[in-house]
Order: structure tokens, then C-alpha cells, then sequence
């Protein structure tokens, strides 16, 4: 026997292949494990050994016994992402507060002027009131009162309550009005203002306050007045409750942070502020594309964001910052829940922001060091195989069905590289930034997660709701039942169901708005991608000279990106799919694969 072994060493995952050369190309066995340290540093050898033993101890070998290992001509790029709000809610005067505790009580939307419990006594008249509840009032007196204040003929139409009993003093009441509880600084409160109070049905949102035209409506807004009002109705989309409290003085503020300038550099120079969105950065930087190095404006939020990629970039590859070119970035816009300035009751507003992943590529990997350490510790011959984007075609082009001319995604995890392989064999490749790891932090930070590995996971499974300790339904509405009752922790939880586990979601969001954020993720990278992949490496830059695209790379194994990505192609004529390397490992190992290949061509001859 004659064995080879392909490595192929990714920013986030190590692959290895092995076939026999003995009389034909025979594949053997594979294997994969997660890179130890950054791609291209010497920390990988520990991983490519891991991956290695695995793959031997599959066909019962020594790593010794290899004949030859062939690692790639590693792509020197990574990527990093950092992200920048460009927007902060900041209440005044505290005139509009929104606010979403967790167990509203009663129903409905009640408007009028804000007064305390104790002064119900001195209200008359039909005027309409919101009463404004301390938590020194226990609720059973509390309820007593309001009760009394009713058979008074007081038209009292909502409560707002600093303690957490807003249920338990609605259900002592004698007719239902919407309480909202939990305003933690209800001191602050102004009194004698006018206020609204709306809670919606359980399992509901409400549907006026947070909706422009509504809180119009409520406050007879100008239309002018209106326009400010937009960030708290915004705020308040997707609450089960809310209360919004107007003064004549206050004032609201959507205010856009100049979170400075981005620097792209190409063709020529382009200066585009961040606050512009992604749209604007993406058409900007395909002004001057292909790019050189982008920098931020001095003394700015994306100056020092663009630096911190610099920096660590040039740590972790030991290169001077100067040397560190950025080659490319992918805009995003993104939101991310921060705590509104001035609020009430610590309301939280979604402000906008703008992600970026950044790529650098980095002059030569120190690949010749990686080799020798790994035939230091192996004792096997090792080879610097050829670029990784034609091992990737090689090895893509082992998928049943393909043939030249074609082109290759490969979605990993750092950046997106594609490659198109013409009838005779010529290969144009290029990367891209902004990948799976993009993706993971917009769904973590859109959904305000502190855990990566929970995003991770939210990305990667498909959610269900644990409707009852026996069955739960998955997000497309298919429903599964268990002879054994669940833990009973999970119980009415959105989960994400991996294969023997199911993990419980922290967050108040619904499962509808779970599944959105992932999918619009998935969606504003990769499909984003795709398309400037294409049309940078299609002939003509023309999406429609290219019949077949294959995916490979850990997104590729993704339940739905694929998807995404066909359909969008289809709009161009083209077929695209999931690779299947050797028709055996789906889109994984097509790097490793092709490796072997070309060693196994080079010692034939061709
Ligand atoms: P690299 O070549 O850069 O090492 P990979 O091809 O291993 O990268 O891809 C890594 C990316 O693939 C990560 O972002 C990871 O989250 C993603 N990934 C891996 N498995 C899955 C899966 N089953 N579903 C969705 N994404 C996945
Ligand atoms: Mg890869």
C-alpha cells in the first residue's frame, strides 16, 4: 500500500483524506476536527496530528506508516468582524417611556392623565385617569382602593405599578383595565400628564403604541410631532405591553451617532460614513473595487474599529500593522438592543448599527515552518500541495454530475472563496469577506445573547416550541411527540432541537422573530456574497454565463443557506447545489480531496 493523506488546514476547521496510490487512486478514509490556534501558525500542527491519528486509526494504521502528507498552500486570509451602532434613543424629561415587563395584567388600551393612588380621592368629574401605583402599597389595598375609586364613577382606563403584582391586582378588580407593572423608577414618573396604557392578549403584541399613527391617535400628534415619535413605536414592536407617558416639554431623540468615515482605497479613494448603511458602503466600495487596504477616519468609532482588526490581525500573523492590508469588507446593517438613555423602567431600544467583516490577506503563510514541525513529529514526508482554490475544484469536481466549466463556493467560516474552473482547466479564484462566523454574530447580538456557542447553535438547528411535556412543534409547524414526558423545564420554551438534546432559548422573543433574524442573517451574508462572488469571477462579470455553481464548506452543511442561495441564483439560469465530494462526504472535504488528487496526477505525470 501506498498511502497519501491530504490536509487541508481552514480557519475553522482541519480536514484530512487518505487514499491509496497502489494501482489506482483509491480513497480511503476521512476525518475532521476544529484548527487549533489561527490558520497558518504552528499552533495547527496539533490539530492536523488530532485529525490525522483519527483518520489512521479508521483503517488501523500507524500515522508513521503514511507514505506522504500534503497540506495546502493555505490562502493567507481571515477574516474578523466588529460591529458599530449608529443610532441612540435618549429620552428627556422622561416624556415617553415604553416598557415590557414580563406579566402585564388585564387588557386592552386605556388613555388619560396620570395621578396616584392617593389622590384618586380628589379626582371628579368623568375626567379619565392612569393611575400610578408605589410598590408601598401592598396589593390587596391597592385593589380595594381602585375598586372603591370605580363605584365612585371615576373613569380610571389603566394602571402603572412600580411592584410585580400587576395579575394578582387585576384579578381582584371589578372591571378589567391594562396594567402594566415592574416600572422600577416610577418616582420619575411625571404626574398629571397624559398617558397610555396598552396590554395585549396573552401570546399577542400590541398594536397602537407601537405604531406611529396610533400614538398619533392617543396624543393627537401633529404631523410633525409624529415624526418624533417614531423610535418609541419602534422600541415598543413586539411587546405584550407597553406605557407611554407624554409631557409638553419632553422630547425624544432618535439621534445618529457619526460613527466616522470608512476609508476605501482602490481604484481610487472613496470616503463613505459609516451612519450611511450598508447599502451605500457596499455601492461605494464597488466603485473602487478591487480594493487595497481600507482605513477608518482618526479619532472615530469605525477608526478605532478598523485599527483593533489591524492590530490583532497583526499579532496573530506576527506582521507589522503596516504590513496588514484589508482586501476586502462586507457591510451589513444590523440592529442591537441597548438600554434607552433617560428611560423609566431600563426600556430597551433596538438602534441600528452596521457590521463589517473584515479580510486580510497576509503576505505568504509561514507554511514551510508548519511542515517541518508536522514531519518533525510524524517522521512522514510533508508536502506543500498547490493553491487551495484548485485543490477545491479538484476536489469539487468529484461530485456526481459536475463538470468543467464550473464554479465553486466555498462558504467556511471566515470568508467566502469562490473559484471558476473554464472548460480547459483554467482556475480564477477569489475571496471574500464575511462568512458563517458574520452570520453567528448577527444572531447573537440581534437577539441579545451573551453565549457565541448558543448563536451557534440557533443558527445551525431548526427552533420548536415545547407546547406540552409530551409533544413540541418544530418551526415549520410539524408537530413530534415522545413516549417519555420532557424535562419539565422546558416546558411552553422555544428550543433548539439538536440531535438528542434540546436546548431552552433565554430571551422574551417570539419563535416567529427567532427564525427571522436567522434566516435575514443567513440571507444578508451569503446571499450577498454569492452574487459579488459571481460576478467578480464570471466571465464578463456576467452572472448568466454560468451554468452550474457548487457549494462546499461548513455552511454548505447549513439546513437552509443552500436554499437561500439557489433561489436567488435561479433568477440568472443557474444551477447550484450542495457539493458531494467522491459522492461520499456531502460538501465537506473537497481541500483534502483535491490535494490528494494532485499529488497522485503529479506523480502520473499530469
Ligand atoms: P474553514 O474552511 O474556514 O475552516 P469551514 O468550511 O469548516 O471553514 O466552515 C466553518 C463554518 O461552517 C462555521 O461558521 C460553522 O458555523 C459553519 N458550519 C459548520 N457546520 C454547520 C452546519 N451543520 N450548519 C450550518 N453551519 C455550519
Ligand atoms: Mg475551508
Amino acid at each position: 500500500m501506498k498511502l497519501v493523506a491530504g490536509v487541508d488546514i481552514g480557519n475553522s476547521t482541519t480536514e484530512v483524506a487518505i487514499a491509496d496510490f497502489d494501482n489506482n487512486l483509491e480513497f480511503l478514509t476521512s476525518s475532521m476536527v476544529k484548527t487549533t490556534g489561527l490558520k497558518g501558525t504552528v499552533d495547527n500542527v496539533m490539530g492536523v496530528l488530532l485529525a490525522l491519528k483519527e483518520a489512521c486509526q479508521n483503517i488501523n494504521i500507524p500515522i508513521v506508516k503514511l507514505d506522504a502528507i500534503c497540506i495546502n498552500e493555505a490562502t493567507p486570509v481571515i477574516g474578523d468582524v466588529a460591529m458599530e451602532t449608529i443610532t441612540e434613543t435618549i429620552i428627556t424629561e422622561s416624556t415617553m417611556i415604553g416598557h415590557n415587563p414580563d406579566t402585564p395584567g388585564g387588557i386592552g388600551v386605556g388613555t388619560g392623565k396620570t395621578v396616584f393612588l392617593d389622590e384618586l380621592e380628589y379626582i371628579h368629574g368623568n375626567e379619565e385617569v392612569i393611575c400610578v401605583i408605589p410598590k408601598s402599597i401592598d396589593f390587596e389595598s391597592a385593589a380595594k382602593r381602585l375598586n372603591e375609586a370605580f363605584k365612585k364613577g371615576i373613569e380610571i382606563t389603566g394602571a402603572v405599578i412600580q411592584g410585580d403584582d400587576g395579575v394578582i391586582i387585576s384579578n381582584r378588580l371589578g372591571r378589567k383595565i391594562p396594567i402594566v407593572d415592574e416600572v422600577a423608577y416610577i418616582d420619575k414618573v411625571p404626574m398629571g400628564m397624559l398617558a397610555a396604557v396598552e396590554v395585549a392578549a396573552p401570546g399577542k403584541t400590541i398594536k397602537v403604541l407601537s405604531n406611529p399613527y396610533g400614538l398619533a391617535t392617543v396624543f393627537k400628534l401633529s404631523p410633525e410631532e409624529t415624526k418624533h415619535v417614531i423610535p418609541i413605536s419602534r422600541a415598543l414592536i413586539g411587546n405584550r405591553s407597553a406605557v407611554v407617558i407624554r409631557t409638553p416639554e419632553g422630547d425624544v431623540k432618535e439621534r445618529v451617532i457619526p460613527a466616522g468615515k470608512l476609508i476605501l482605497m482602490g481604484t481610487k479613494e472613496n470616503k463613505i460614513g459609516i451612519e450611511e448603511g450598508s447599502s451605500a458602503i457596499m455601492n461605494s466600495l464597488s466603485k473602487v473595487w478591487p480594493l487595497k487596504d481600507v482605513t477608518g477616519e482618526a479619532g472615530t468609532n469605525v477608526g478605532g474599529m478598523i485599527e483593533r482588526v489591524r492590530q490583532i490581525m497583526g499579532e496573530l500573523t506576527e506582521q507589522e500593522i503596516e504590513e496588514i492590508k484589508i482586501q476586502d469588507i462586507l457591510a451589513v446593517d444590523t440592529f442591537i438592543p441597548q438600554k434607552v438613555q433617560g428611560g423609566l423602567a431600563e426600556e430597551f431600544a433596538l438602534e441600528n448599527a452596521v457590521a463589517l467583516a473584515a479580510m486580510v490577506k497576509t503576505s505568504k503563510l509561514p507554511m514551510e515552518t508548519i511542515a517541518k514541525k508536522l514531519q518533525m513529529e510524524t517522521n512522514v514526508k510533508v508536502l506543500i500541495g498547490g493553491v487551495e482554490a484548485n485543490m477545491a475544484v479538484l476536489g469539487a469536481l468529484t461530485t456526481p454530475g459536475t463538470d468543467k466549466p464550473l464554479v465553486i463556493l466555498d462558504i467556511g467560516g471566515g470568508s467566502t472563496d469562490s473559484a471558476y474552473i473554464d472548460k480547459r482547466g483554467a482556475v480564477k479564484s477569489i475571496h471574500h469577506a464575511g462568512a458563517g462566523e458574520m452570520v453567528t454574530m448577527l444572531i447573537k447580538s440581534e437577539l441579545g445573547l451573551e453565549d457565541y456557542n448558543l448563536a451557534e447553535d440557533i443558527k445551525k438547528h431548526p427552533l420548536a416550541k415545547v407546547e406540552s411535556l409530551f409533544n413540541i412543534r418544530y418551526e415549520d409547524g410539524s408537530v413530534c411527540f415522545f413516549q417519555k414526558p420532557l424535562d419539565s423545564s422546558l416546558f411552553a420554551r422555544n428550543v433548539i432541537v439538536k440531535k438528542d438534546e434540546m436546548i431552552p432559548i433565554p430571551t422574551k422573543h417570539t419563535l416567529e422573530k427567532i427564525k427571522i433574524i436567522r434566516r435575514e442573517a443567513k440571507s444578508k451574508v451569503f446571499v450577498t456574497n454569492t452574487i459579488r462572488a459571481l460576478r467578480d469571477i464570471a466571465p464578463n462579470h456576467d452572472l448568466r454565463t454560468i451554468d452550474f455553481v457548487v457549494l462546499v464548506g461548513g455552511s454548505a452543511l447549513d439546513f437552509e443557506i443552500p436554499e437561500m442561495i439557489s433561489d436567488e441564483l435561479s433568477h440568472y439560469g443557474v444551477v447550484c447545489g450542495s457539493g458531494n465530494i467522491r459522492g461520499a462526504e456531502g460538501p465537506r472535504n473537497a481541500v483534502a480531496t483535491g490535494l490528494v488528487i494532485s499529488y497522485y496526477k503529479s506523480l502520473r505525470g499530469n
